[in-house]
């Protein structure tokens, strides 16, 4: 299970929006709602193409803008990856796992890695940043193929 406390419910997105003093819109329930649905950090274009198989009426700029305030309003955070912005849920604390062969950037509960760091730190001195991490490799689906 995913360490995300946002439930796929209008009401909790709602919710989640309220506490972060934003209003309910039907752009940032649809962005909020593809998010959770994808588990995954996407770029604004990638938002904006599933966005508007929901509602084809929400262009790009909307999408940015939504992204941007909800970024902002600490409900999302931005990971910059080769170039491109992606943007995913920042309910807790988190490190990132991203598919060198299909491109998709997903969390790690940063409890994932607490050991991996407190080693690394007693053998090298070296110490990780609590939350952020991009760690490279191959996701489930692709080692599979
Ligand atoms: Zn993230
Ligand atoms: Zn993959």
């Amino acid at each position: 299970m995913k360490d995300i406390d946002v439930k796929h419910t209008d009401a909790e997105f709602e919710k989640v929006l309220r506490s972060k003093g934003l209003r309910r819109t039907v752009p940032r329930m649809t962005i909020l709602s593809i998010l959770v649905k994808a588990s995954a950090h996407l770029s604004a274009s990638r938002l904006h193409h599933l966005v508007t198989a929901a509602q084809p009426t929400i262009n790009v700029s909307t999408v940015y803008r939504n992204v941007t305030a909800m970024t902002e309003h600490g409900l999302l955070h931005s990971v910059e990856h080769a170039g491109q912005t992606r943007f995913g849920i920042a309910a807790a604390p988190h490190h990132h796992v991203l598919c060198e062969h299909c491109g998709i950037l997903t969390d790690v509960a940063v409890a994932n890695l607490t050991q991996t760091a407190a080693s690394l730190m007693a053998r090298t001195g070296f110490e990780i940043t609590p939350s952020g991490q991009v760690l490279r490799g191959r996701c489930r689906r692709c080692r599979t193929d």
